[in-house]
């Protein structure tokens, strides 16, 4: 068996490759720095004995695992091929250049002050999590820079359960299909992805959770673009003449429910979100994000926008607000819940490490819910990574390895129940 890193030593090489992705950027993948660890991916998939690891012309590198399941097995050739997806990009709003992983090994309890950045403390009064950590090694940034750990922790995890499969063949498991993706924070992760030819049954994304998370439930989301057309004269003589798009819309904006927006709501709540506004006295355009975990809910938020308009609209004689409404994704639940073994096992496997599976719901869009939809059934399964999106991410090694257990349980509980 080949010389191998180890699981800290893959993930703080990954982390120091720059894969900010941008959402300014229009070439796929969003920045070139993703593809150096794309690349540096194929190699090591090959290393790890995955030979027909490859990047396609999009920068999504796939590769295949056989089943190992011998002939005569009951199991033999029965177990469906999982997938283990994770993206390769961080968050595209805090700099990912030059990071500079932490080691913090046998961690007092306390809090973690980061080098680079005095003004950057991780404090235990204000993360019970990490105050519960006492004793492990935890994986900080230098404070300078995210750490990268979403989603590079589920990155090394899966090179790290393929050289554990590696090393002991008495492990069975049916086809396994790796994929790392790109650009999966600007919400274009699967915008080229072939569900085809990536030919899974099932998949899971192994992406940003603590210990312990699996998700199988995210925002239900539409877009809402709204036109409001007024009647511009020349402001000398306007009056009695004039109606002006600009007030219109802020008018609308203002009229929506306060109660009902990123800023005041949590947990399973709704919102309704402008994001964009553009325009002149005669025409002002503005897109809003319509966000609840049913589509029930999301119909009742566009009727609150709709009745606002038409008020609005009565008000202002001579506007005109349309409203037009592009669905965007659904729930992955909808889907899952045609088939829960695929959360099911993944409890089990969580069961099976020592832990309690957590259920939590994504406020957003992953590229699992994208995925479900496209006919490829995607819950998430956490890599231990904590404080995604910022200079205070933490993951502590021995999550990481749990992340790792759980996904060959996960293997192993899918072959059980193929017999
Ligand atoms: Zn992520």
């Amino acid at each position: 068996m080949p010389e191998r890193e180890t699981l800290l030593d893959r993930f703080c090489r990954y982390v120091r490759i720059d894969t900010q992705s941008s959402d300014k950027s229009s070439s796929y993948p969003s920045t070139e720095g993703q593809k150096d660890l794309l690349r540096t991916l194929v190699a090591d998939l090959q290393a790890a004995g995955l030979s027909d690891a490859v990047m396609d012309e999009h920068g999504y590198v796939i590769a295949m695992l056989p089943s190992n399941i011998p002939a005569g097995h009951p199991a033999h050739g029965k177990v469906p091929t999982i997938g283990l997806l994770a993206h390769v990009d961080t968050y595209h709003e805090v700099s990912g250049k030059d990071v500079k992983p932490v080691v913090h090994r046998n961690y007092d309890g306390g809090d973690l002050a980061l080098p680079g950045d005095p003004s950057i403390v991780l404090r235990a009064s204000e993360e019970p999590e990490l105050a519960a950590c006492r004793g492990l090694t935890i994986v900080t940034s230098d404070g300078t820079t995210l750490l990268g750990a979403d989603d590079k922790a589920g990155v090394s995890e899966i090179l790290e359960v393929l050289w554990r499969l590696r090393e002991d063949p008495s492990r069975l498991h049916g086809p396994v299909r790796v994929g790392f993706t790109p650009d999966e924070e600007v919400g274009r992760g699967t915008l080229h992805f072939d569900v085809k030819r990536f030919a899974a049954d099932y998949a899971y994304t192994v992406d940003g959770s603590g210990l312990g998370a699996i998700e199988a439930e995210s925002f239900c989301a539409d877009s809402a673009h709204v036109t409001v057309t007024g009647v511009d004269v020349h402001p000398g003589y306007a009056k009695g003449k004039m109606t002006n798009a600009v007030r219109v819309m802020s008018e609308l904006v203002l009229a929506l429910p306060r109660n009902r927006t990123p800023e005041t709501t949590e947990g399973r709540e709704g919102y309704l979100h402008p994001i964009n506004m553009a325009g002149n006295v005669s025409e002002v355009r503005a897109h809003f994000l319509v966000r609840d975990y049913t589509e029930g809910g999301l119909h009742e938020l566009e009727d609150v926008l709709r009745r606002a308009a038409a008020d609005v609209e009565r008000r202002y004689p001579g506007a005109h607000i349309a409203i037009s409404i592009d669905p965007s994704y659904r729930n992955m639940k909808y889907a899952i819940d045609e088939e829960p073994k695929v959360v099911q096992f993944g409890e089990e496997a969580i069961r099976r490490s020592g832990l309690t599976p957590k259920h939590e719901s994504i406020r957003g869009g992953t590229d699992g819910a994208r995925l479900s939809y496209m006919g490829l059934l995607t819950p998430n399964l956490f890599d231990g990574s904590m404080n995604f999106h910022g200079k205070k991410e933490w993951v502590p090694l021995e999550w990481m390895d749990k992340a790792v257990e759980t996904v060959l349980h996960l293997l192993g509980v899918w072959v059980e129940r193929s017999r």
